[in-house]
């Protein structure tokens, strides 16, 4: 069983990889009261990092947000960006491919949309996408989603020679969790909107969604590009590590803001 306080964020590299390993409910010594009153400050100290990336120009950010339905991603993207302005800033979202996307090859529709330097792209489901449920669903044959591990690493590793930081997070809740707020979704007329009687159907396949998830995680989490086994089950919590991970990977990179052109200081404007 997890062992609750010392439950790692990012999963050792080139080891077995097990969900069961990762408590959704963990919290890290937490509660809500602290957890609200932390992301404030977070929220900003995002703000002020993503205002420097913009204006040094050197790096882009990738964030990927992938996990079950009910997860979290939109939530997760309305909570940690709140303080982000839209200048520099954008989501992505994706899904069911359309007849253009399924004619090109399964990275195209995502290639065109990754940040170009100075931006920030939060990408709400992704690329993975393809080993998830088109290999769940059995949309594409087993030798294809097989060999896309290799070729995801591969489109990371050269947006990440290009000077994109990429951040990959994997919303985790347990199966009740999911219960309730399915549940919400039908009970709750401002959140019917997000409920289809399909999304029932996907729940009956969670076992084989972990199972990919799994196989994402061990088989993607590289160094440039680490996959984060987020918990979930508590909205407070996950916020607050998602926003600490991306400061804390913004900070590492000595963001800049450019210097003045010679001759400025003293200048008086008339
Ligand atoms: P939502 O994120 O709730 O707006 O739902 C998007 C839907 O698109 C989900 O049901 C996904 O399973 C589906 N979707 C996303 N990417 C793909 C893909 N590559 N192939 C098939 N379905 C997809
Ligand atoms: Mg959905």
């Amino acid at each position: 069983m997890p062992n609750n306080h010392s439950q790692p964020l990012v999963p050792p590299h080139g080891k077995k990889f097990d969900l069961d390993d990762y408590a959704p409910g963990y919290s890290g010594g937490y509660d809500r009261a602290r957890a609200e009153a932390e992301i404030v400050a977070l929220r900003i100290r995002l703000n002020d990092l993503q205002d420097v990336l913009y204006a040094d120009r050197r790096f882009s950010l990738l964030i990927v947000l992938q996990g079950i339905d009910t997860a979290g991603k939109d939530g997760t993207i309305k909570s940690v960006f709140q303080q982000v302005g839209p200048l520099g800033c954008s989501v992505s979202n994706f899904g069911v491919p359309t007849d253009e996307e399924l004619g090109h090859d399964f990275l195209w529709r995502y290639h065109q949309r990754t940040p170009k330097k100075g931006s920030v792209v939060i990408f709400n489901r992704s690329h993975y996408e393809a080993v998830l449920v088109e290999r769940v669903k059995n949309l594409v044959p087993k030798e294809t989603w097989q060999g896309r591990y290799d070729q995801i690493n591969q489109f990371e590793d050269l947006l990440s020679r290009s000077g994109t930081v990429i951040m990959k997070f994997f919303l985790h809740i347990s199966k009740d969790e999911q219960r309730e707020r399915l549940q919400e979704r039908i009970d709750n007329p401002k959140k019917n909107w997000k409920f289809r009687v399909g999304d029932l159907d996907e729940r009956k396949l969670w076992g084989d969604y972990e199972d990919a998830f799994e196989d994402m995680i061990a088989k993607c989490n590289t160094a440039s590009a680490p996959w984060h086994v987020v918990p979930a089950d508590r909205k407070w919590y996950r916020d607050v590590v998602i926003a600490q991970a991306l400061i804390e990977r913004l900070e590492a990179l000595d963001l800049r803001y450019p210097p003045a052109e010679p001759g400025i200081k003293g200048l008086k404007v008339e």
